[in-house]
């Protein structure tokens, strides 16, 4: 149960820096690559290879932030400190959907009104 509960916490932060890479690899290789034949694109390549980094950077930095967060809500809740999933006692996350506001266990994965 823990293990699911840390993998729905940091999921969205590791896809967040696998996007950055991603990214960084489609700006600094992909592009260069694919048009570095042609005179017409080469201010294209040129800014693309400019701005890679600082997008990956962008990205890292994003998902740095996400995960110090989630860690927060975790340090939260190991301490006792955090509201809890009434089933099961894991961290619960709050979403709004079609029928308004509820909340979402992280471990079991079952949803609650307010
Ligand atoms: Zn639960």
């Amino acid at each position: 149960m823990k293990t699911r509960m840390l993998l729905n916490l940091y999921s969205k932060p590791l896809v967040s820096l696998l996007l950055g890479i991603v990214t960084y690899l489609f700006l600094a290789i992909f592009i260069p690559n694919g048009m570095s034949g042609s005179p017409l694109f080469q201010g294209l390549v040129d800014q693309s290879m400019k701005i890679a980094p600082l997008i990956f950077s962008l990205f890292c930095l994003v998902s740095i932030g996400w995960a110090c967060i989630q860690t927060y809500k975790y340090w939260r809740w190991e301490r006792g400190n955090a509201e809890c999933c009434s089933s099961c006692g894991g961290i619960i996350t709050q979403k709004f959907g079609r029928y308004g506001a509820y909340v979402h266990c992280l471990a079991c994965g079952k949803n609650r009104s307010n």
